[in-house]
């Protein structure tokens, strides 16, 4: 606590210690990987890389467009559509409730932002899902946003990225969600006949039905380093197969050993790699 009351001597130190344990929680975090106390700012200005160790704190979907599109400047697109609750469905709460807790708490109104910019120069479109937005699940509206980006990519021969960060199918919209895996796959087959490149990135976590459809369909399909990237989760596995599974499973560095991925790519290092990679797509 030392640091905390040299920064703020005297009269604005707050009276109880609850208060003081806030303010402080805002400046400084402990990192998940090596332990050591990070200064926020110093995440801030590294891309929420612990400068430390390297390990890669999750960033939310309009960080992600900010750090990618040139000047962090974008167009968007689809952004009011929104689900109509097709199957009325209630769990803890009504899916109706939950969506309007999402949006107030992300200012989202589903769990992907489409955009357009450009790209060390060049025109792209990217995608990214929000994982605060019911754990960047797909149902109707995502699946639709992402047809559309293809689309829209299709017309105007723009190269297309997905940033991938989601716990799989919407369950609250059943099958209308499993329906947007087909739906989105072969909409990247007419991409991928009109000779448009698309990149997948894969961030912590990529699962389930996400895994199973687009985040496994680009040109190249790369990974943020130490991301979790399966489809079913490490424990329905071992109980299926009886078998205690290897060290580091289902990690972006496991997965590239195994050939699962194209490269496991530094946050820092993501925007030039995927300039370069439409540099020799499109050359
Ligand atoms: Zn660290």
């Amino acid at each position: 606590m030392a640091w905390f009351t040299r920064d703020r001597p005297g009269k604005d130190a707050p009276e109880n210690s609850e208060e003081r344990h806030v303010r402080t929680e805002g400046l400084w975090l402990k990192c998940d990987s090596c332990g050591q106390i990070v200064w926020k700012k110093a995440l801030d200005e590294n891309l929420q890389v612990c400068p430390k160790c390297g390990f890669h704190f999750r960033v939310d979907a309009r960080t992600r467009l900010e750090t990618l599109f040139d000047e962090g400047k974008f167009e968007e697109f689809d952004v009011h559509l929104t689900s109509t609750d097709p199957l009325e469905f209630v769990d803890s709460k009504t899916y109706k409730d939950r969506l309007a807790l999402m949006k107030e708490a992300t200012s989202l109104s589903d769990a992907v932002i489409s955009a357009a910019g450009t790209l060390n120069g060049r025109r792209v479109h990217i995608c990214a899902l929000e994982l605060k937005f019911i754990g960047g699940s797909m149902g109707s509206v995502v699946g639709e946003k992402i047809t559309r980006a293809i689309e829209r990519s299709l017309h105007g021969r723009v190269p297309l990225i997905v940033i991938s960060a989601s716990g799989g199918a919407r369950m609250q919209e059943g099958a209308i969600s499993l329906m947007q895996l087909a739906k989105i796959s072969s909409a990247l087959m007419r991409l991928d006949e009109a000779k448009i490149p698309f990149i997948s990135v894969m961030t912590d976590p990529t699962t389930g039905g996400v895994t199973a459809s687009f985040a496994m369909l680009g040109d190249l399909n790369i990974a943020e380093p130490g991301a979790l990237i399966g489809f079913a989760g490490p424990r329905v596995i071992e109980q299926t197969i009886r078998q205690k599974l290897p060290e580091g499973f289902q990690r972006s560095e496991f997965l590239l050993q195994h050939g699962f991925l194209d490269a496991v790519v530094n946050r820092a290092e993501l925007k030039n790699y995927l300039a370069a990679s439409f540099d020799f797509f499109l050359a």
